[in-house]
């Protein structure tokens, strides 16, 4: 074992950052190709590139202390050819508008791809939430949807978490804005706790997801399940849950990680024991002496990788030393393009993210179904449905790749945008 090297993961991620190639950019230079290979006139990409509205919105919060202190927060709405805008709210300092724009994009794409009504949307407030008080928190939250709330709504746009945001952060928002439309509004908002109209499944409908295209990828690749060796990058919501579901499906989960470093056992790590002991932030990893470095993790030798934590993961410098054979993408652009090109060429499976985490926004459409009829399903209910809608859209996408003779990434754009291009066209706007 390899002794952790102290470091300060805010810090390296904000370098790390900085270097590399801007997400809008990259998600726009995949969208042209997606637009060219399907036949789309230039118009198309030029309605499709940006958001088709941004906010920025400034909100004066009374801190604890008795000052007030302003923050910025955005909501960026994509395209809402298809239906309503629908995408989560992140709370963290390094939120920025081409961030917030570009996760916008990619809610369009992850709708597209499971074929949801919704166009994609995304917000975000510049803060660090570990630095809020409960109430101070609670007043952002509420100052936000006051801030937003013309632009937002059940059918116009539908917020959800993301990021360092809850089901309690998703309450105070609904309540907040059922006091300023003066109606009860569950539909306003997914993500909610199961008392205020939450869905059964959604907490893990993101790791679910990406079990269901594991296993698919893995049939594809002739990889049984049943004791592959299985790493992933990140504890929290999503690398957890999937730890927990790998696990139990009899998979060797061999190497996990946290933002302060990562833990490798050969002979399959004991999951049960390591979820009792994370904290809510989803750090485990400091708990133990014997630790490698995130970078160690990635290049593993493995079945599969899953980087599960944050973007600019996998680039152009460590892609050559990767070992698994397929990679699946939970976190939102954890590779960047360049290290997509090298991978494929060395012929490992990559399931984009726009496929791969789309669980979340699924089980998110369920609960604003459940919410609208007034009737709840099951968590059986909940859960088959989201299997179908997986494996589904798993092998269109697969197909796709295979009849057009492109990587799974550039095939998820071509069937994500498709229909948004459809509906725009159909509607008179290109
Ligand atoms: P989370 O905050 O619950 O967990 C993040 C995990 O990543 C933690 O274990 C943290 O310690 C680790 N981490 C943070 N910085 C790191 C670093 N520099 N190196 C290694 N690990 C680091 O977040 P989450 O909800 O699990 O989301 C993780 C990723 O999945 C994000 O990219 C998110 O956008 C994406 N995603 C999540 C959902 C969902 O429903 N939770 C849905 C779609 C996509």
């Amino acid at each position: 074992m390899i002794e952790r090297k102290a470091a300060d993961p805010v810090k390296e991620e904000g370098e790390k950052k900085k270097e590399n190639l801007n997400l809008l950019t990259s998600t726009q230079i995949i969208i042209r190709e997606a637009l060219e290979k399907l036949g789309y006139p230039e118009q198309v990409y030029e309605l499709l590139k940006e958001p088709m509205r941004m906010l920025t919105v400034r909100i004066p919060v009374r801190m604890d202390d008795g000052n007030v202190k302003i923050f910025t927060g955005y909501r960026a709405q994509h395209n809402d050819a298809v239906g309503p805008t629908k995408g989560g709210v992140r709370f963290h300092p390094d939120v920025t508008e081409d961030e917030v724009k570009a996760l916008s994009i990619w809610m369009s794409l992850k709708s597209g791809i499971v074929d949801l009504p919704y166009g994609g949307g995304k917000g975000g407030i510049v803060c660090n939430p570990s630095e809020l008080s409960f109430r101070e928190l609670e007043r952002l939250s509420r100052g936000y949807v006051r801030a937003i709330s013309q632009i937002v709504g059940p059918t116009k746009d539908i917020p959800a978490p993301d990021v360092a945001t809850n089901s309690q952060i998703m309450a105070w928002m609904m309540d907040e804005y059922s006091h300023i439309r003066e109606f009860d509004s569950p539909g306003f908002i997914t993500g909610k706790p199961l008392v205020l109209g939450g869905s059964h499944g959604r907490e893990t409908a993101t790791a679910k997801g990406v079990t269901i295209v594991i296993r698919e990828a893995a049939k594809l690749k002739g990889i049984p399940l049943e004791g592959a060796r299985v790493v992933i990058q990140g504890f929290g919501n999503a690398g957890s849950y999937l730890a927990k579901f790998m696990y139990d499906a009899g998979a060797k989960v061999i190497g996990i990680s946290d933002a302060y470093g990562a833990l490798y056992d050969e002979e399959g790590l004991d999951i049960d024991y390591l979820l009792e002991r994370r904290d809510s932030f989803g750090t485990v990893t400091r708990l133990f002496k014997d630790t490698i470095t995130n970078k160690e993790l990635l290049e593993l030798d493995c079945d599969i990788l899953v980087p599960a934590a944050i973007e600019n993961q996998i680039t152009a410098e460590n892609a050559p030393n990767i070992k698994a054979k397929i990679i699946v993408e939970a976190a939102n652009g954890p590779t960047t393009l360049e290290a997509t090109k090298i991978l494929t060429k060395r012929g490992i499976l990559i399931v984009p993210d726009v496929l791969a985490s789309s669980g979340g926004v699924t089980v998110s459409y369920f609960e604003w179904v459940q919410n609208n009829q007034g009737y709840y399903w099951s968590e059986e209910e909940v859960e088959e449905k989201l299997e179908k809608v997986m494996v589904r859209s798993f092998h269109n996408v697969y197909n796709t790749a295979q009849q057009r003779g492109v990587d799974m990434r550039l095939a998820a754009y071509m069937v994500g945008v498709r229909k948004m291009a459809e509906a725009a066209r159909f509607r008179g706007w290109v």
